[in-house]
């Protein structure tokens, strides 16, 4: 589950927080749409819930574990083991095939690939429909380029998924598909997933919507 408490972050030359948030909680497996205008305060926010982004005040835990009082080090281990991301535009590897391109984060994270993983991609890219393992992933369409992304923000079964405007660079079918599997496959997994989005395909399939303005949650 995630708790926040008396979060606040100020950039400087920034007269008002960027973020303002007296308290949040998710309970796990919540599916969540995060809207607002633009400049609200999303980026903001999903950037401290992955613990990129540091908060000038508050508390941000997940499952207990307070990321502010994770050293830099220790906050890339604990992303790379429990957050997968997905993004607008889509942050492959050119040059890559598909199954490297799910792969390759897990390799930089880790020594060596552990057990499984392997079998688990091949297993993610069938699900969300890729076939051709080997296909050079910039031979790809936008959509499927989409969906190896969401293979690889789940092939290390990470309990919390973020998602930043996922459809918003995809056509009308593709990113009907990527919602569909993007929400079908973090139930199945029990994962929280956190999505910015204005798609009202990929919003109404999330249980909830946070809507944010000036950096503060209305209700
Ligand atoms: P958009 O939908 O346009 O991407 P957003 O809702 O994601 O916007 P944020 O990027 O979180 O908004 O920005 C919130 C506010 O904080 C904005 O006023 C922005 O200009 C400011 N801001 C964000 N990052 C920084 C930074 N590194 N330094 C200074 N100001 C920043």
């Amino acid at each position: 589950d995630l708790l926040l408490r008396d979060v606040v972050v100020r950039f400087p030359g920034l007269e008002s927080p960027a973020l303002a948030i007296p308290a949040l909680d998710l309970p796990a497996g919540a599916q969540v749409a995060l809207t607002g205008p633009s400049g609200c305060g999303k980026t903001t926010l999903i950037n401290v819930l992955t613990g990129l982004e540091r908060v000038s005040h508050g508390r941000v835990a997940w499952n207990g574990t307070d990321l502010a009082t994770l050293g830099e080090g220790e906050r890339d281990r604990w992303r790379a083991a429990n957050v997968g991301l997905v993004m607008q535009d889509f942050h492959l590897f050119p040059g890559l095939s598909a199954l490297e391109n799910v792969l390759l984060p897990q390799r930089l994270a880790r020594f060596r690939l552990p057990a499984g993983v392997r079998d688990e991609a091949v297993r993610l890219l069938g699900r969300v429909g890729i076939t051709r393992l080997e296909q050079p992933i910039e031979t790809m369409s936008r959509g499927q380029m989409q969906r190896v992304a969401v293979a690889r923000a789940l092939v290390a079964r990470p309990g919390i998924i973020v998602a930043d405007e996922p459809t918003a660079s995809l056509d009308g079918a593709s990113g009907a598909a990527v919602a569909e599997l993007l929400t079908g496959l973090a139930g199945e997994a029990g994962a929280t997933l956190i999505v910015a989005s204005h798609d009202p395909r990929l919003v109404e399939r999330l249980g909830h919507t946070l809507r944010l303005d000036g950096g503060r949650l209305e209700s």
